[in-house]
């Protein structure tokens, strides 16, 4: 049996396929390659000495779906695949629908059509806008402030949908808060098409030099320091999350839905003095305005996942750095290198 990874090459769908790999589960990848490289794949490869099956190609290609279905036992699917630039989600939202919410939608008639009914979805923190309070619990109403996001919040709404109409769906929605840093063997890490929109990679290319400084957006938000505070987690801990859900499934839970996020909140400037230690470097940043849209702070309170998948995250903001500093300076061109 095997599990289909569909965004398999990008950032978090690679450090997964590693996870599941080294515990002897067979995994076959679709991805368009619109935002990654297939050296990722290689550089599993090299990390697991296994490989995987890969097709290239669009989870809008319903044909090619039918194929992969029907040329592998799989058993489940993880939807990584997806578009997720918030400001390229508002100048292009029907971009963004299109691949995100049409894109899931066409993967859930294959797999309904091949009797497959175990998903596992990437949603984001981003579905729960701006809180009224901290730390975040699942509970909490969701709203969206952007195109990208509602993206999110209307798969969200559609599989519910589906798990109610069909009842023998088993789907678990993962609201992801900040993923960083990269696996221990620094060759798989994310590597940005263009310039970085998220914090940790712009940090990561002022260290090596690529970027000449940071700019801080906002230093006069309701926290600690001013600037934005947001939940971190090592992709490597996010990666296991998915190995729990997929284990969650087995239970035949029907839909259900975890924050996945250490439930620590750090500031930018606290993340960028951590890379500073990491890396050795001074990161220059000039405070600026706030981005449209951004929120002062935002954590999870992760105890839905610790109790009912024992996952809990295991590394610290350290480990997060460093993973990040070690696959920055040993690919500064990242896989184009
Ligand atoms: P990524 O861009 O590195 O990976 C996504 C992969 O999907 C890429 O390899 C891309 O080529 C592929 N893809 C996109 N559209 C496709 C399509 N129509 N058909 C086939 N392949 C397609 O992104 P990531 O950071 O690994 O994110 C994975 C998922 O997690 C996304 O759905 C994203 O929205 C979600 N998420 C990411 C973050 C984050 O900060 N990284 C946070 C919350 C949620
Ligand atoms: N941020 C920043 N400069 C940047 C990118 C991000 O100051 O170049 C801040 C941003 O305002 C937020 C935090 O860093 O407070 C995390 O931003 P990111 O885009 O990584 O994640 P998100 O805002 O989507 O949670």
């Amino acid at each position: 049996m095997s599990v289909l990874i569909t965004g398999g090459a990008g950032y978090i769908g690679s450090h997964t396929i590693v996870e599941l790999l080294n515990i002897g589960t067979d995994v076959v990848v679709i991805d368009n390659l619109s935002n990654s490289s297939l050296e990722s794949l290689s550089r599993v490869k090299s990390i697991t000495a296994q490989q995987v099956t890969f097709y290239e190609g669009d989870i809008l290609d319903k044909a090619l779906l039918r194929k992969i279905f029907s040329e592998n036992n799989i058993e489940a699917a993880i939807h990584f695949a997806g578009l997720k630039a918030v400001g390229e989600s508002v100048e292009q939202p029907l971009k963004y629908y299109t691949n995100n919410v049409t894109g899931t939608i066409v993967l859930c008639e294959v797999m309904a059509e091949f009797g497959i009914k175990n998903l596992v979805f990437s949603s984001s923190a981003t579905v729960y806008g701006d809180p009224a309070s901290l730390p975040i619990l699942e509970s909490f109403p969701a709203s969206a402030t952007n195109p990208y996001g509602q993206s999110k919040l209307v798969v969200e709404y559609i599989l519910a949908d589906l798990h109610h109409s069909d009842p023998s769906w088993n789907i678990a929605c993962l609201r992801y808060f900040n993923p960083v840093g990269a696996h221990d063997s620094g060759l798989i890490g994310e590597d940005p098409n263009d310039i970085p929109n998220n914090l940790m990679p712009f940090i990561s290319q002022v260290a090596i030099g690529k970027r000449e400084k940071l700019m801080v957006f906002g230093d006069d938000y309701a926290t600690p320091d001013g600037t934005g505070v947001r939940d971190y987690i090592h992709v490597v801990d996010l990666a296991v999350g998915h190995l729990k859900a997929l284990d969650k499934l087995k239970t035949n839970c029907g839909l259900v839905t975890y924050n996945l996020g250490t439930g620590q909140g750090y500031s930018v400037l606290e993340m960028v003095k951590a890379f500073e230690k990491a890396s050795n470097k001074k990161i220059k940043y000039d405070i600026v305005a706030r981005r449209p849209g951004d929120i002062g702070a935002c954590y999870a309170d992760p105890k839905k996942a610790k109790i009912e998948l024992n996952w809990a995250a295991t590394h610290n903001l350290d480990d997060m750095v460093n993973s990040s500093w070690k696959w920055q300076s040993q690919n500064p061109k990242g896989y184009s290198d």
